[in-house]
């Protein structure tokens, strides 16, 4: 069985259902504080915060083969702003995971990680070689914890996949699960919210970034084609019993205006877009190469920018009631 902690969020929920579909059994670990218990559709729930005590109970009750672990604080802007909640939630409570896998012998983690270790790489495309210099606490959180994982897998009987990810975006094809944040902070959901009326209109970031538009470019990725890498990923664990860390993106990039106009068309709603100030800590360019995960874990995107927006474009009419 599978333990997925964060499985009622927004990367874990969609990481579960295909997990299942996949015919993995899973247990769900999520204290709710982000994710949604209505998102677990698949496999077991324990309402069971990482960071506690009460995680031995889960291991006790289940029999574990493997941890993928979501549950984390994602938002920069918020990182900025309480550095030591994201240290503590993303990195301590990561520590008392592993623990506990330590204490039950299990020896499988895959671990999500983010673009934003990088911080503001030169180089574009990013490998896995480029420095990582994290230039938010969201960031350095994450990047500390792969310094965890390194060490914990040199101590042997262990071993992870760390995958660094791009910008997730884009629902499930069924709707059956979705993104959801509050506060929204992610420009597809706010984009959609302008299109759908629920926002006057949609600013932009910046228009003076060193890019063609001038606006900021990001590697959208399905969360799909995220949750299948994550597949992949463990049963790579099993098969080569080996740690190693990936980069996942589509290895292409669109500015904050291209995501707008893609919109616009899927959706054919017209709205506002306005030009605000630059957002504290956006690099100008991010853009994934993702050459390492394809080759070793012959893992490739299915889906681009218009199925990543049609399919948000699907799960927010559904929630907004139309
Ligand atoms: N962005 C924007 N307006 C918004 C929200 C985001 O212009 O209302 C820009 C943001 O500056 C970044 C890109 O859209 O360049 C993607 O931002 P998001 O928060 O979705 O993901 P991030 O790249 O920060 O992980």
């Amino acid at each position: 069985m599978i333990l997925i902690t964060g499985g009622a969020g927004y990367i874990g929920a969609h990481t579960n259902k295909i997990l299942n579909q996949a015919g993995y059994d899973t247990v769900v670990v999520d204290n709710l504080s982000k994710g949604y218990e209505n998102f677990v559709k698949w496999g077991s729930f324990e309402n069971c915060d990482v960071g506690s005590h009460d995680l031995r109970e889960v291991f006790e009750k289940y029999d574990i083969d493997g941890v993928i672990h979501f549950a984390a604080f994602s938002s920069v802007a918020e990182s900025v702003e309480m550095p030591q909640m994201y240290f503590k939630n993303n990195y301590k409570n990561t520590l008392n995971l592993l623990q506990t896998m330590r204490e039950f012998g299990v020896d499988k983690f895959i671990f999500s990680s983010t673009a934003a270790v990088y911080g503001s790489p030169e180089n574009i495309p990013i490998t896995e070689e480029t420095d990582l210099k994290p230039i938010n606490p969201y960031g350095h959180s994450k990047f500390i914890t792969e310094k965890a994982l390194e060490r914990e897998a040199e101590k042997g009987d262990f071993n992870y996949v760390s995958l660094r990810y791009f910008n997730a975006a884009g629902c499930d094809f069924d709707c059956e699960i979705g993104e959801f944040h509050d506060p929204e902070t992610h420009l597809i959901p706010l984009v959609l919210d302008a299109a759908i009326g629920k926002r006057d209109s949609i600013s932009i970031f910046g228009d003076d970034y060193d890019t063609p538009d001038g606006t900021c470019i990001r590697d959208y990725i399905h969360v799909n084609d995220l949750a299948e890498a994550h597949v992949m990923a463990y049963e790579y664990l099993c098969d080569k019993k080996q740690s190693d860390v990936f980069n996942l993106g589509n290895g292409k990039g669109y500015s904050v205006r291209e995501v707008i106009e893609m919109c616009k068309k899927v959706t054919k709603k017209d709205f506002e877009v306005k030009i605000d100030e630059r957002r504290e800590g956006d690099p100008a360019v991010l853009i994934a190469d993702s050459t390492k995960i394809k080759k070793d874990l012959g893992w490739n995107p299915k889906y681009g920018l218009e199925e990543i927006v049609s399919s948000a474009w699907k799960w927010h009419e559904k929630v907004n009631g139309f």
